[in-house]
């Protein structure tokens, strides 16, 4: 059992029938000593341990393992002869079948040590059988030191064959352990020569084997200034007895490109202390470091595009807690960044801009649905444009993120802000200088136009009168020759003024028409109405008595044309509304001036109605 427990070390790589094959015949060949060996209790009685190697053999060993015992063991029986021969024969196969059995019973691969006392005993008996069927004579002095024997033996050798077996699985494991990890592991003795290496290490330095490597050093595969240091430090942790942690090198691979390696090396103490050598694990970082390297470049790189750009930028994460955010983003707010870093909540933010009164478009009283509506809305994408205290604009955009998160941008806008303000009051201006007369300030031609059109249209579809007034100065050449043109711009002023005095309603328009021709809209005025307007401006002005020698009364006047058009009259157009207000004034121009002549227009008759 010894012998076996040694040889199946050395034969572990054989396949398992031939071991079992081997343990077979090693047990054969012990049965057949054991009856060599056997002893004489009394005259032609004897008494040998074969049948406990039996046993073992098929109990531990399996069938092939049986078959091989048993036919050396029956073998060496038959060529004894003698008295007991074919009880010595069925006794064999007996207990060799209760083994099988046994095995059969318990379950291959789950065989204890504990078994064998079990299986002892059995023998014990099964030998106890065959002995009293022989006879019985002496029979206590036979079958009890044999009962003894046979069971210790079967113990004895079921312990060998259970604890070998225990202790090469071990071995086998630590022996994968350590040449299959992927790191480099190695074991040196005192002097610094390999003592176990796995294969990465083999694999490293060129050797097709781990095997192939012990008994070698550094001087063996490394330059040899480089074994002269890796010598140097290794004896040193001998001598010290202290580890070497945490040593980063630089070195060139099997195809010379040059890799990070991380290495530690620790003493190794024997059984009393004293120092036998040292361990030493390796481990390829370069791509580890070229890692960090990346980590440590991208965060660089993060940090300064968010240093370095104009905006302020804030990640909030799902909570409405500030994840990062940039120096711009808490200055854009002078009377809140001090909450504006890190950790704060967006809800206490808003509580220092509502103390603070940061922002002016706060809604006061509802302050707390302010916020609220606010946080509810964070993650969500929105833009807004936010007024400060110190008139500043500022554009906040928010964004979520993929990963629950939200990014605020915060841009200053105030200057497009400003520039958008006063386009819109320039293009304000812009309209009212196209639809307004330059020298008069009253509305020019083109709005006249176009307020006609829409006036006639209410008119008409509303049902109501309304009127138009034509005036033209009298004798305005004249005046211009007399008094000269800077003084008749000042006189088409003083007609304006008249002339807007004398609208009453907000609805009426006052239009320079052309020249020194002007024009009045009335809306929902008739023609008594129109006459009281046009009178009132034609008396107002000849009131003012602005002297004028070219002119019939010496004083400056103008006269009117009037046009009308009455509820009934539905068929209405501008063209003809100034055309009859046009004849209107060309009459009054006609009867001598500064008066006021009224058309109204006709409605077309109906074919019905002239019927
Ligand atoms: P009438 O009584 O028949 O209307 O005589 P009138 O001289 O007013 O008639 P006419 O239409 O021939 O003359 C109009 C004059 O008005 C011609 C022009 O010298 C003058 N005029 C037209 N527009 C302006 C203006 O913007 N400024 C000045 N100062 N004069 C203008
Ligand atoms: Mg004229
Ligand atoms: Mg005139």
């Amino acid at each position: 059992m010894l012998g076996w427990g040694h040889a199946r070390f050395w034969l572990r790589r054989l396949p398992g029938v031939w071991r079992s094959l081997l343990f077979g015949v090693i047990m054969g060949l012990g049965a057949i000593a054991s009856m060599l060996m056997a002893a004489e209790v009394l005259p032609g009685r004897f008494l040998d341990l074969r049948l406990s190697l039996v046993a073992v053999a098929a109990f531990f060993g399996g069938p092939v393992a049986a078959l091989a015992t048993t036919a050396l063991t029956l073998g060496y029986r038959v060529s004894m002869g003698g008295v007991g021969m074919t009880t010595g024969v069925i006794t064999i196969l007996i207990v060799t079948a209760s083994a099988l059995a046994g095995r059969a019973l318990v379950g291959r691969g789950r065989v204890f040590a504990w078994h064998g006392v079990v299986l002892g005993l059995a023998i014990s008996l099964i030998s106890a059988v065959g002995i009293y069927s022989i006879g019985s004579e002496g029979l206590l002095n036979t079958i009890l030191p044999l009962g003894v024997l046979n069971t210790l033996a079967t113990v004895l050798a079921s312990l060998v064959f259970v604890q070998a077996r225990r202790v090469s699985a071990e071995r086998d494991l630590f022996a994968a352990a350590l040449t299959q990890a992927p790191d480099f592991f190695y074991i040196k003795d005192r002097h610094s020569r390999f003592a176990a290496v796995n294969n990465a290490v083999a694999k490293m330095h060129g050797f097709a084997t781990p095997h192939d490597m012990i008994g070698k050093t550094d001087f063996d595969i490394a330059p040899p200034e480089r074994a002269d240091v890796l010598f140097a430090s290794e004896q040193k942790i001998i001598a010290s007895g202290q580890p070497q942690l945490d040593i980063e090198e630089l070195l060139p691979d099997a195809t010379g490109e040059l890799r990070s390696y991380m290495t530690a090396k620790v003493p190794l103490h024997g059984a009393n202390g004293e120092m036998i050598g040292l361990a030493g694990v390796s481990r390829d970082i370069t791509d580890d470091k070229q890692l960090r390297q990346d980590v440590i470049e991208s965060r660089n790189l993060l940090s300064y595009a968010l240093a370095e750009m104009s905006d302020g930028l804030a990640m909030f994460d799902w909570q409405g807690n500030i994840v990062l955010c940039n120096a711009q983003y808490s200055a854009s707010f002078p009377y809140t960044s001090h909450a504006r870093r890190q950790g704060v909540n967006l809800r206490d933010i808003l509580a220092e801009v509502v103390r603070t009164r940061e922002q002016l478009n706060i809604p006061v009283d509802h302050e707390q649905e302010w916020i609220d509506d606010i946080v509810t809305n964070l993650h969500r994408e929105s833009e807004e444009e936010v007024h400060l205290f110190d008139d500043r604009w500022l554009q906040v955009r928010t964004r979520p993120t993929t990963a629950g998160k939200t990014l605020v941008v915060v841009t200053d806008v105030t200057r497009i802000k400003q520039a958008e303000l006063a386009l819109h009051s320039a293009s304000d201006q812009l309209k009212h200088l196209a639809r307004t007369d330059g020298l008069t300030g009253l509305l020019n031609r083109r709005a006249f136009d176009i307020a006609m059109d829409a006036e006639i249209a209410r008119g008409a579809r509303a049902g109501t009168p309304m009127s138009l007034l034509l005036i033209d100065v009298d004798r305005f050449k004249a005046y211009n020759d007399a008094y000269g043109h800077p003084s008749g711009d000042e006189c088409l002023k003083l007609v304006a003024s008249h002339l807007q005095k004398s609208l009453k309603r907000s609805a009426d328009l006052a239009v320079r028409y052309g020249g020194e021709e002007f024009a009045a809209i009335l809306p929902g005025t008739d023609e008594d109405g129109a006459y009281l307007v046009a009178e009132t401006f034609r008396k107002s002005l000849a009131d003012a008595r602005v002297s004028h020698k070219g002119a019939e009364r010496g004083i400056l006047t103008a006269s009117v044309g009037v046009a009308t058009y009455m509820p009934d009259n539905l068929h209405r157009s501008a063209a003809e509304l100034i055309q009859t207000a046009d004849e209107a004034l060309y009459s009054a121009k006609a009867a001598g001036r500064d008066r006021v002549y009224g058309t109204r227009v006709r409605a077309k008759q109906s074919k019905y109605a002239q019927e």
